[in-house]
């Protein structure tokens, strides 16, 4: 009894200095996490990894909320709660009610997703937005205004991206991937090569209409009789690439196949190509695919270029999600060891092997890029890991977005993430606030400047 009075005496006094001490990490913290946050929001960004699009090649639409959505991460995630997908002719004719009336419920159901708040993150930044969530009030003031932006894009895109703190973006331009001509203000070159090895098992019958590489070829007066002309053409594709200061080369392959690239030699390849593709087997096919990226792979030395590959997660509402896994891709690691690897978006699910090549290979670098849309919370966890595995010099961000106002939310949503695992780091003792601005530095700029020698491809300074 007189010992429980005694304890009791002591007891509150202690409580009171335990809570005043955990009063004061918190705000010492707090305050450590907005120090790392303002100095990232002071770094001129190097976006390694974009799919900007001029509005107009969307289509022939009059930009309004629902058509930036359509455009979004987010439109998944409303298929995934169970609404039609944005059906693009409509949302041009109807009016926000009817819009909100269709999409509301579902688009209220994703509003726990990172695809919804990194959204919301970039309406924050772009259009001084304050809410958390959309509404159909706030939705119904926000629309007039992105209309009037984009009645000129091309003067609220350069507005936008210079608020958003971008310096350049790296444009994989997938969906015209010979394209060369861009606006080197804004973007740098990136070569995505999935056609060159898709079409490499797709030769056109005799009378069939071309398909892309080979209509290519022929607009630039090159024969494609078998592998060897077909060799030479893609490394033409390279050389002019080159020629408009490319920077990397991209392989986004996993949404239609698997990342298991065998080495298949030259004279196996070269017989199955002279076959007529559609008396190849599936196994045939992809034994021609596998010696075109090998053959790339070969040309990624040669040339000096860095092949950034996806991994993981594969965008949209259906797919085969292994054929993105990480583990995959470890013979062509062994194989190459003169070859510069960047793999993809944290290899999600599978950021742990995701960090353990990293880890294992000095020549595979960490591309963090659309890993905290997909998931913020994984990105926490899985940085934090990758920090205690991989040296800071090997990672790199990427936006991953169509349009300026997502790009700005996915910056937003990663520059919360990165600060908030180095705060942590910082208030368990393991990282001093200088390092951690240095790492800041080293994920947003200086590692894409350093890898992908971005002054002499570029021939500016950073
Ligand atoms: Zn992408």
């Amino acid at each position: 009894m007189k010992k429980s009075k005694i304890s009791k005496v002591f007891m509150l006094p202690l409580l009171t200095i335990t809570l005043l001490f955990m009063n004061q990490c918190d705000v010492n913290e707090d305050a450590v996490y907005k120090r790392i946050r303002v100095h990232a929001d002071q770094v001129k960004i190097i976006n390694t990894h974009e799919h900007q699009h001029w509005p107009e090649e969307f289509g022939d639409y009059h930009f309004r909320f629902y058509h930036l959505i359509a455009a979004s991460y987010l439109a998944s995630d409303v298929s995934s709660a169970g609404a039609n997908g944005y059906d693009w002719s409509l949302m041009d004719s109807l009016s926000l009610d009817v819009l909100w009336d269709m999409y509301g419920k579902a688009l209220d159901y994703t509003s726990s997703t990172s695809y919804y708040s990194q959204m919301v993150r970039g309406f924050q930044k772009q259009y001084g937005f304050s809410d958390l969530y959309f509404t159909k009030e706030n939705i119904a003031e926000l629309s007039p205004r992105i209309e009037e932006h984009y009645k000129d894009y091309k003067s609220w895109f350069d507005e936008a991206f210079h608020r958003a703190g971008f310096e350049l973006m790296f444009l994989d331009q997938w969906w015209k991937s010979y394209n060369t001509q861009i606006d080197e203000k804004y973007f740098a070159l990136v070569f995505n090569i999935n056609y060159l090895i898709s079409e490499s098992s797709h030769k056109p019958e005799k009378g069939s209409e071309l398909n892309s590489i080979y209509k290519e070829a022929d607009s630039e007066g090159y024969k494609m009789s078998n592998l060897d002309d077909y060799l030479a053409f893609c490394d033409h594709k390279f050389k002019k690439n080159i020629e408009k200061k490319v920077v990397c080369l991209k392989n986004s392959q996993a949404y239609s196949r698997t990342l298991y690239y065998e080495n298949v030699p030259y004279e196996e390849a070269r017989a199955l190509y002279d076959k007529p593709s559609s008396q190849l087997t599936p196994a045939d096919a992809k034994k021609i695919e596998d010696f075109m990226f090998h053959w790339i792979i070969q040309k990624s030395i040669e040339y000096d270029l860095p092949v950034q590959i996806h991994t993981g997660y594969l965008a949209g509402n259906g797919n085969v999600l292994d054929n993105g896994q990480p583990i995959k891709l470890n013979n062509l690691f062994l194989e190459y060891p003169e070859a510069e690897f960047v793999m993809f978006h944290g290899g999600f699910p599978w950021t742990g092997e995701y960090a353990a090549l990293g880890k294992m290979f000095r020549n595979v670098y960490l591309d963090l890029v659309w890993l905290p849309q997909i998931s913020r919370q994984e990105a926490v966890s899985a940085l934090d890991v990758m920090l205690d595995c991989v040296p800071y010099n090997k990672f790199f961000w990427g936006g991953d977005c169509g349009l300026i106002e997502e790009s700005t939310g996915s910056l937003e949503f990663a520059k919360d993430v990165v600060s908030e695992v180095l705060a942590n780091r910082i208030e368990r003792g393991l990282l001093t606030e200088e390092v951690a601005l240095i790492i800041i530095d080293r994920i947003f700029r200086e590692n894409a400047i350093e890898v992908f020698q971005l002054e002499k491809r570029l021939g500016r300074e950073f």
